[in-house]
């Protein structure tokens, strides 16, 4: 049996459950928060989280897959005093997230690394899957990079080319934040691909994003997942789009290359807390179950198929193709 790497330490991948793909625990301006505090108790708030995910698991969550990585505020110590407090598995993931260029203190190391192989941020990547992050001994199970409406720059290539390269080096998946709008995922695809990327092992992040079944269906078609994971963000692309959109590509066959998940988050600073109510009222770890589920299943998707985008996909992503 395959093993995935959680906070808490090795699963068996068959033990992962019903696994959201794509959850934030925190969303994070770390030096905002560091700099002007007044905001932060920080607490209150491994203590929120863990009550949101102890409530998420009496849903019926075995498993989260949480994508925050350099960029969106990681601290591997604050996501393991959650874990202590919580009874739901968190993977945990090594990336860089950018839209345009690389963060300053990667852009004059690496320069000269005449291969993504050489480039520093592969070995800290590598380092996080292998040897675990920051001294913790958690280790990332995963690797997230993103491309978005800017499309790829020559950071993001950087970034891209430096996933595929770790994803090489350890066999770990990729998930890739994409903005379907703009047609990014076939960009990353072409990008991973020509890095020899394992597209079975590649999440298109955000691909719920878009009811384009042609687009969809070519990402799929060459092996991708399809990340049908931002449900209660409608503003982005309504409810019933999203629903329609994931049992249509059921019926043509597509269950066994997507999965499910909302991109929410216990605590994100993007937003004032009390805005994320009233621009996205839908955007939390319930929706799926309270709402989306249930119109899935009215539409004709059958519980076979929501436990293939819900357990199998997952599991199969995390096992690899040796454990498949
Ligand atoms: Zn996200």
């Amino acid at each position: 049996m395959a093993q995935v790497e959680t906070v808490r330490g090795p699963v068996d991948t068959g033990r992962l459950g019903t696994t959201l793909m794509h959850e934030h625990v925190f969303v994070l301006n770390e030096e905002i928060r560091l700099n002007y505090p007044a905001d932060w108790d920080e607490e209150a708030r491994v203590a929120d989280a863990a009550a949101k995910l102890n409530t998420l698991r009496q849903r019926g969550c075995d498993t989260i897959v949480d994508p925050t990585v350099i960029g969106l505020g990681r601290d591997i110590r604050r996501i393991r005093r959650v874990a202590d407090r919580s009874d739901i598995n968190i993977i945990v993931a090594a990336g860089l997230y950018t839209y345009d260029e690389v963060p300053f203190y990667f852009r004059y190391r690496g320069q000269q690394s005449r291969s993504p192989a050489s480039d520093p941020m592969t070995a800290m990547f590598v380092a996080d899957l292998t040897h675990g992050i920051a001294g913790t001994g958690v280790k990332a199970a995963f690797l997230k990079c993103a491309i978005e409406e800017k499309g790829l720059t020559p950071g993001v290539e950087r970034v891209l080319r430096a996933v595929a390269s770790a994803h090489a080096a350890t066999g770990a998946p990729i998930t890739v934040h994409t903005h379907p709008g703009s047609g990014s995922g076939l960009e990353a695809m072409r990008v991973l691909a020509a890095e020899g990327a394992d597209l079975s092992r590649v999440v298109m992040g955000h691909s719920g994003d878009s009811a384009d079944l042609g687009y969809l269906t070519s990402l799929a078609d060459a092996g991708c997942l399809l990340g049908m994971d931002r449900f209660g963000l409608d503003l982005l692309q309504p409810f019933e789009q999203r629903v329609d959109t994931v049992a249509e590509l059921a019926r043509r066959g597509y269950a066994d290359r997507m999965v499910l998940s909302h991109d929410a988050a216990c605590y994100i600073d993007w937003f004032r807390p009390d805005a994320i109510g009233a621009f996205a009222p839908a955007w939390h770890y319930g929706h799926l179950f309270d709402d989306v589920l249930p119109a899935l299943l009215e539409r004709g998707v059958s519980q076979a198929q929501v436990e293939a985008m819900l357990v199998a996909n997952p599991r199969r992503y995390f096992s690899g193709p040796a454990g498949a």
